[in-house]
């Protein structure tokens, strides 16, 4: 099954800017401190180009389309420390392309002076892309696509970058996630219980489960909900793994499915005690730097997982690491670092 999988997304172009296959190691100190199970992590934040992070791995095959639209700008957007947007405008300065960000005030209460200007914030500008300050409605794809519009009339050829780089076919991107681990957990020698990651803008989710599905039958795929959404991730999780799995003709079954509440903290962006620990915890234990809004909250759901009781001591679970590292920067006195 998993060759068939690498067969259908062999089918797909793409542009290869992501340094792939993503390490997958063993968290030995944690599992230790933890009291088992085995624990692993898949190093989604060594992507590469610009930083890195789980957008990139969407990029190569979103870009590729772009490219082939004849676009010469790209068009994107997110809050003010979004990873996405960042690695979109790091993909452009690579291309070539222009890259124009709306980016989002007012969805994350600032923590301190630094969320403006530093972390994700300073690499955008570093990067070259022009920012351009859109209050947040709630609606993310609405002042991206505004924004496209302006471009197109004044001449551009734009590409929507959709929010979180979001769509069935950044679905079927990630799905190759699932072929990376498939082989190294086998020659590893174990399969994985579950694979936990955090989930948001839900392609990340969508193409690890239709993979999932197909190439490792019986590896459980737990998003955690960090946008205090869980409906509305669940439902879009659904959505896109269904349009990738038309894109890929492969049979899905959504009941699969499943997005956790409750480790999101009060709201989107606000690091809760929970976070703060885990995130301590894989820096202490692990040297991994995991980030207050995505990864740490991630690694906050894993642990109350393990504490309670989910797994046996010797089941193997593989935590992504989806990135955001440079987002830390940004939160360095709520974290007290
Ligand atoms: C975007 C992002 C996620 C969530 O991935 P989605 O595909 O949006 O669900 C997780 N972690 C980090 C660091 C991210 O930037």
């Amino acid at each position: 099954m998993r060759a068939d999988l690498e067969a259908r997304l062999a089918r797909f172009q793409r542009l290869g800017l992501s340094h792939l296959p993503t390490p997958l190691e063993p968290m030995k100190r944690l599992s230790t401190h933890l009291g088992g199970p085995r624990l692993w992590v898949k190093r989604e934040d060594c992507t590469g180009v610009g930083l890195g992070g789980n957008k990139l791995r969407k990029l190569d095959f979103v870009l590729k389309e772009a490219l082939d639209t004849g676009a010469d700008t790209l068009v994107s957007g997110g809050v003010v420390q979004s990873n996405s947007q960042r690695q979109v405008a790091a993909a452009a300065a690579r291309l070539g392309l222009e890259c124009h960000l709306a980016v989002y005030h007012g969805r994350v209460a600032p923590p301190n002076a630094a969320y403006e200007t530093s972390g994700n914030a300073l690499l955008n500008r570093l990067f070259g892309a022009t920012l351009h300050d859109v209050p947040w409605t709630g609606d993310r794809n609405g002042a991206i696509r505004d924004l496209a519009q302006k471009l197109s009339e004044s001449g551009r050829k734009p590409y929507v970058v959709p929010y979180g780089v979001s769509n069935p076919l950044g679905a079927v991107a990630y799905a190759t996630t699932i072929v990376e681990i498939a082989h190294q957990s086998a020659s590893l020698g174990f399969t994985p219980a579950a694979i936990v990651h955090c989930s948001g803008s839900a392609a990340t989710q969508a193409g690890l489960a239709v993979g999932a599905a197909h190439a490792l039958p019986n590896t459980r795929i737990v998003g955690i909900d960090i946008d205090a959404e869980p409906e509305r991730v669940h439902a879009d999780v659904v959505r896109y793994a269904q349009g990738a799995a038309v894109l890929l003709d492969l049979p899905f079954d959504s009941g699969s499915i499943e997005v956790v509440a409750g480790h999101a903290g009060p709201a989107y962006g606000v690091a809760h005690d929970a976070t703060i620990e885990a995130i301590r915890l894989a820096g202490r234990l692990e040297a991994l730097a995991l980030d207050p809004v995505y990864s740490g909250k991630g690694l906050a759901g894993l642990v109350a997982l393990i504490r309670g009781g989910r797994w046996p001591a010797d089941a193997d679970i593989v935590f992504i690491h989806t990135g955001g590292t440079p987002a830390l920067f940004a939160y360095g006195e709520t974290l007290g670092l």
